[in-house]
């Protein structure tokens, strides 16, 4: 059996895997994908002390240091359930494998969820983005747009706003939904406009880059097109935690209740990263969280009565 068994290879479970095979532990890192949402990024620029660097380098960096240790790396396997069993915890992966650990720690990460109409793939990282955090600064000076009126897609919007030189936020139905302090704040801002009512039709683009999207006024039927560079989708990040669903306690959102050290509701399993309930999702949020989970498992294995 693991003394460490993290579920997930993104830069949380990477984090956690180097901290706990540093304690000397047996640890195993079991992922679907390991380097998770990395693999889909261009550009990192804010990974502090890195100044900039391409998603799927820093992939490979991060397991280049996760294997400069005794870490037992399980890839393009995907967890299926997780339980306890007697003293251990087992985690089963959909071709049927069982994992036995005596501590566990989740990092299974998020995913965005797309428009899925034509040009939101073919662009992406070419206009189409998803975090303003990492690529506000990408269109400094350009128009852009934000696509959702959410709490996510008004703060998306007050962020660019202060950034780009326009931000057109187009919201599916007649109202936004965001608090209304974030709205005043919105409407305040000389360089936004609100579309509501307006449905995504297609995002544009040169064949290089993003030129522009279409929208259908859901009244009228009628489409319209935005020049623009780039285009911000916020209508939700989706923590990758349906398989843990009555497991352990996960908000209405489903991401993981994680405390302070990245206790979950089972004693023994920790949570890290985009998945658990930690705000701000982010590179090196993710790190910092998985540092954290596999030192708070490491003092909980601590205390396990010796057998
Ligand atoms: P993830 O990176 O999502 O990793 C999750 C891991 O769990 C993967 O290995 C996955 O395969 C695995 N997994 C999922 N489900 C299972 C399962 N059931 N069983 C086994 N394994 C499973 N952040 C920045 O700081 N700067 C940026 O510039 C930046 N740009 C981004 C650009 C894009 C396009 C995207 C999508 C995200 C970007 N982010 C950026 C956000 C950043 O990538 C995430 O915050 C970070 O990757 C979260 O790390 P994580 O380890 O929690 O999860």
């Amino acid at each position: 059996a693991f003394d460490v068994l993290i579920v997930g290879g993104g830069p949380a479970g990477a984090a956690a895997a180097i901290y706990a095979a540093r304690k000397g532990i047996r640890t195993g890192v079991v992922a679907d994908r390991f380097g998770g949402q990395v693999l889909d990024t261009l550009a990192i620029e804010n990974f502090v002390s890195v100044k900039e660097t391409e998603g799927p380098k820093f992939a490979v960096s991060l397991e280049e240091h996760v294997k400069h240790y005794d870490v037992d790396i399980m890839n393009l396997q995907r967890a299926s359930k997780l339980e306890k069993s007697g003293q251990l915890f087992e985690v089963t992966t959909e071709d049927g494998a069982v994992l036995k650990s005596k501590s566990v720690i989740l990092s299974t990460g998020a995913r965005w969820r797309e428009i899925n109409v034509p040009g939101e793939k073919e662009y992406k990282n070419h206009g189409v983005a998803y975090c303003p955090h990492c690529d506000g600064p990408l269109f400094k000076g350009k128009r852009v747009s934000v696509i959702g009126g959410g709490n996510s897609g008004v703060e998306a919007a007050i962020d660019l706003a202060g950034i780009v030189e326009h931000v057109t936020l187009i919201e599916f139905g007649n109202e936004l939904r965001a608090d209304a302090v974030l709205q005043r704040k919105l409407y305040s801002l000389k360089n936004v406009d609100v579309i509501k009512g307006a449905q995504t039709t297609e995002v544009l683009g040169d064949g290089k880059k993003v030129t522009g999207l279409v929208y259908k006024d859901r009244a009228s039927g009628e489409l319209h097109t935005v020049e623009l560079a780039g285009v911000f989708v916020q209508i939700g990040l989706i923590p990758n935690a349906e398989w843990l669903k009555g497991t352990l306690e996960l908000t209405p959102h489903g991401e993981i209740e994680v405390d302070a050290r990245g206790e979950t509701s089972i004693p023994g399993v920790f949570a890290a990263g985009d998945v658990t309930t930690v705000p701000f999702k982010q590179i090196v949020i993710a790190v910092g969280e998985g540092a954290k989970a596999s030192l708070a498992a490491f003092d909980y294995l601590m205390r396990l009565p010796t057998e």
